[in-house]
């Protein structure tokens, strides 16, 4: 297994729609075992393929579930989510704040849908499914968001958007090539462990 660098806002293969899975062979494994070796290092509880510069629509999660009182630990190739509702309120900034491996060090309040249905695939091509409630239904949001494209950031309402703005001038992101390895590289979000931090 390897640890693979983590991409920066601004590197393409962030922004764009991942492409569908087609082979679920011994190479889609290894990038699999990959995907978690480098998630764990990382401290996060979640991380997309593009996320590492493979632009496939894949993501591992390894996470305390709360509603359910325990840990789940997976991955999904080609998923499709469904959601209920985004509250049309602000979000909170204590208990709605989303950070992202891709965007170093920062992170800011977020609205996301409570409940979450995930269909997809395994690593061996099995069809999977996965229901999730509150802060590990937002963690199914964020990672499905990566394969589509879009970063966590790129959904800010109006205040934080703003705030947003000025620390990518600040810390430099928003354009390619930038990326930082996990286990070698400072931990950006100073974790011991894994927290609630987002991947
Ligand atoms: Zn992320």
């Amino acid at each position: 297994m390897a640890i693979h660098p983590i991409v920066v806002y601004g590197e393409p293969v962030l922004h764009r729609k991942a492409d569908p899975v087609v082979d679920f062979d011994d190479d889609l494994r290894t990038l699999v075992a990959d995907m978690f070796e480098t998630l764990k290092v990382s401290n996060g509880v979640g991380l997309a393929a593009p996320q590492i510069g493979v632009g496939k629509q894949i993501f591992v999660y390894d996470a305390d579930d709360e509603v359910e009182g325990r840990r789940r630990r997976g991955v999904f190739i080609n998923p499709i989510l469904t959601a209920s509702r985004i509250p049309d309120s602000r979000p909170h900034p204590d208990t709605e704040s989303e950070g992202c491996l891709s965007v170093p060090s920062l992170d800011f309040p977020l609205k996301r849908a409570n409940k979450v249905t995930v269909n997809g695939f395994d690593e061996n091509g099995e069809r999977i499914s996965l229901s999730a409630e509150g802060w590990f239904a937002r963690i199914m949001q964020h990672e499905f968001d990566h394969l589509q494209g879009t970063l966590y950031v790129d959904r800010l309402d109006k205040r934080w958007a703003k705030k947003w703005t000025r620390a990518k001038a600040d810390f430099g992101y928003g354009v390619p090539g930038l990326s930082w390895l996990p286990g070698t590289d400072p931990d950006p979000f100073g974790h011991e462990a894994v927290d609630e931090d987002l991947d």
